[in-house]
């Protein structure tokens, strides 16, 4: 491939693309993770952490991609042979439940569409029925990253309350914290997996493990092994802003300051700006007359937009086109989606204009592709971000 000039759009759903001035953090001299600089910096960053996560109670940094993270929340919670429900929403979902086999947990998969986020009622029924209580935990994505569909997780945690069952709610919210609405300690959360690379702009090689006092309980008599991801081995150094183990130091110089964007943007303000981005993008796919992968509204994953594209195009020669053409790189389908649809990534450190110019990128490769489509979604998506209100209001009709 030859140079391309300008700035590669990076519209993968995650990583995401890292701010300025994270990078600059991150690029600052490495430290003494043993010395009072990083005392400092360990205090400042766990305590910063619980804030995006929105809990009182520990959270657990890894130096880890996200799938250590899911590792550790089994091993801590967990013991051989032990049940657990899980969802099947997309492949991230599966590759979860592949994991926790691997592990010699017995996971019960409620198989899914891949069109539609976790049905609370099917895991509740579940939990009714089993009247010795085996069954140890739910585990559920919050924003299947696969698909574009986002789950309710309060509904979860009704339906574990309605069936009196005292398994541990376990959710992974590595595509969604930093960038939808999410409330650990309010939603009655046990474990809260996170990673670092897509809300939180930052690169991979963090993950994150947000620990209730029941789960923390449990983990005193679970009996996976477990020494690396060992909550206890972090808790007991931790209090000092330390690891047991050298942690990533230029990661969490680059945390605290994506921790403290995301504050001076205000949470809300920042969900709302990803809700905007993931309306308007729908609203360009709808006028190219092409298909969402989530089948409910309700269920929409503000975070990316997953399109499948119609019967003999293929999604990855249309993603090759794009990155050839425009310096962009867009999400492929995973699993069974593969070459079928593909994912555009709208999290993160994003504005209106990239909003418009990711989309005017996949409307020119529709083009180049001859992929049937109404020309002018990127004008549906305009008159949105724009406030058109009479283009909005012909729209709604
Ligand atoms: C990205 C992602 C993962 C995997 O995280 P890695 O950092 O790639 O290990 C797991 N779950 C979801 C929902 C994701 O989006």
């Amino acid at each position: 491939m030859s140079y391309h000039p300008g700035r590669h759009f990076l519209q993968i759903p995650g990583p995401s693309n890292t701010p300025l001035p994270v990078l600059a953090a991150i690029a600052k001299p490495t430290i003494d993770h043993r010395g009072p600089e990083f005392g400092k910096l360990g205090r400042e960053v766990l305590a910063g952490i619980r804030t995006i996560f929105k809990t009182e109670k520990p959270v657990v940094i890894y130096p880890a991609s996200g799938t250590g993270a899911w590792e550790a929340a089994l091993l801590n919670t967990l013991s051989p042979g032990d049940r657990v429900i899980m969802f099947e929403t997309g492949w991230f979902s599966t590759l979860w439940s592949r994991m926790a086999s691997k592990l010699g947990i017995e996971a019960e998969v409620i198989p899914g569409d891949w069109r539609h986020g976790v049905d609370a009622g099917a895991i509740g029924a579940l939990l009714a029925e089993d009247k010795e209580k085996r069954i140890k935990a739910v585990c559920v994505v919050h924003n299947e990253t696969s698909t574009g569909v986002a789950s309710g997780i309060p509904a979860v945690r009704r339906a574990i309350d309605a069936a009196g069952h005292p398994a541990l709610l376990i959710v992974d919210t590595i595509s969604s914290l930093g960038s939808i609405d999410y409330r650990h300690d309010e939603w009655g959360v046990d474990v809260t997996v996170g990673g670092s690379q897509k809300g939180l702009m930052l690169p991979p090689g963090l993950s994150f493990n947000a620990v209730s006092d029941k789960a923390r309980a449990a983990a005193k008599t679970a009996k996976l092994p477990r020494s690396f991801f060992d909550w206890e081995e972090m808790f007991a150094i931790n209090d000092k802003g330390f690891f047991p183990y050298t942690p990533s130091t230029n990661l969490l110089q680059g945390l605290k300051v994506a921790i403290d964007m995301l504050h001076e943007e205000g949470l809300d303000n920042v969900f709302a700006r990803h809700d905007r981005a993931a309306e308007a993008t729908r609203r360009c796919v709808r006028h190219w007359g092409l298909e969402i992968q989530c089948a409910d509204p309700a269920e929409y994953s503000s975070v990316l937009t997953a399109i499948r594209l119609p019967e003999g195009h293929s999604a990855d020669a249309l993603r090759a086109e794009i990155l050839e053409r425009s310096n962009m790189s867009l999400g492929n389908g995973l699993g069974p989606l593969a070459d079928k649809a593909f994912r555009i990534g709208h999290l993160g450190d994003f504005h209106d204009l990239m909003v418009t110019g990711v989309l005017t990128g996949v409307e020119m490769g529709l083009r180049a592709r001859g992929i049937p489509h109404r020309a002018g979604g990127v004008a549906a998506a305009m008159d949105y971000l724009g406030g058109n209100r009479g283009a909005m209001a012909a729209a709604a009709e």
